[in-house]
């Protein structure tokens, strides 16, 4: 058996298992797609050290240094239930019918974004629409953007975006935002934000690249139009916790919590990166919780 199995092959995924084999103990790594979210991403500008690069290259990069180590490497293979076994030793089945023994498990399966389904989202993602405005607000610096969503994560991202961009419109479906008093009020205090709400985006438009979005006002039935350059989509994350039985203890969205070990609920099971109730879904926070995840392996390893 495996002394830790990592589950994922992003950022986190790649940070706990160098992290592990470091320790000389038994490693394994199984992902469904080795890079996970940063191979759909175009320029990265704040990982810090490094001013700028390109997803594809970055992953690139995550899997070579992780081959610089004696991890058994199980790429393009998905997990489809984990259970612990009458002697404490976990077991991931995988969807070939496999099945890999590990004394720990660290579950590093990321998230993604919850998309609207309107046409023209998949057609422009990366040419003017985006779901990070942490990641990509920069690039839109000075030109008019939409968000959709006026729940926290939209509200927080327009108010970012505001003091980059030249006009921010918010679109909301309900007929109030959903966002918390405070950032509202901040939302509302500023010029550059118009918010409509009772709109039911229907349509992304462009050409080349995005120029504009179209939505339903819902109270009067009319059709709208926004000339714009790019739409921030923000209407949830998804956490890749569905294939999981087990009855580790997550979020009301399906989260895995973790303690500063990056511990769960469940005795030798730790979690890390963008699959667990961490606030900030980073390349760079994931890496860290990895590492942490893999150093709380670790502990636990030599205590039992
Ligand atoms: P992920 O990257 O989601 O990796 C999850 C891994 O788990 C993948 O290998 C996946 O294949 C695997 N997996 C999932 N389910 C299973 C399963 N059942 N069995 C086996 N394997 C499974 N962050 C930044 O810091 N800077 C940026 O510029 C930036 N830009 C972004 C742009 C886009 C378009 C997107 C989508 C995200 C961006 N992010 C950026 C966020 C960043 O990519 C994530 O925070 C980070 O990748 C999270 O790492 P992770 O390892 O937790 O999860």
């Amino acid at each position: 058996p495996y002394d830790v199995l990592v589950v994922g092959g992003g950022p986190a995924g790649a940070s706990s298992a160098i992290y592990s084999a470091r320790k000389g103990i038994r490693t394994g790594i199984v992902a469904e797609r080795f890079g996970g979210q940063v191979l759909d991403t175009m320029t990265i500008e704040n990982f810090i050290s490094v001013k700028s690069t390109e997803g594809p290259k970055f992953a690139a990069s995550l899997e070579e240094h992780v081959k610089d180590y004696d991890i058994d490497i199980m790429n393009l293979q998905r997990a489809k239930d984990l259970r612990k076994n009458d002697e404490g030793m976990f077991e991931l089945e995988l969807d070939n019918g496999g099945v890999l023994k590990s004394k720990t498990v660290i579950l590093s399966t990321g998230a993604r974004w919850r998309e609207t389904g309107v046409p023209g989202e998949e057609e422009f993602k990366n040419k003017g629409v985006a779901f990070c405005p942490h990641c990509d607000g920069p690039l839109f610096e000075g030109k008019d953007v939409a968000v959709i969503g006026g729940g926290n994560s939209g509200v927080e991202a327009a108010i970012d975006l505001a003091g980059i961009v030249q006009n921010v419109t918010v679109l909301e479906f309900a007929d109030t935002l959903k966002a918390d008093d405070v950032l509202q009020e901040r939302l509302h205090s500023l010029p550059n934000v118009e918010v409509k709400t009772g709109a039911q985006t229907t349509e992304i438009t462009g050409d080349e690249n995005v120029n504009g979005i179209t939505y339903i006002d819902r109270a009067s039935g009319e059709e709208q139009h926004v000339d714009l350059e790019g739409v921030f989509v923000q209407i949830g994350l998804v956490p890749n916790t569905e294939w999981l039985s087990t009855d580790v203890e997550t979020n009301k969205i399906g989260e895995i919590i973790t303690d500063k070990h990056g511990s769960t609920s469940i005795p030798g099971l730790f979690a890390a990166g963008d699959v667990t109730d961490s606030p900030h879904n980073q390349i760079i926070i994931s890496m860290g919780d990895g590492a942490n995840a893999a150093l709380g392996a670790f502990d636990y390893l030599i205590r039992n």
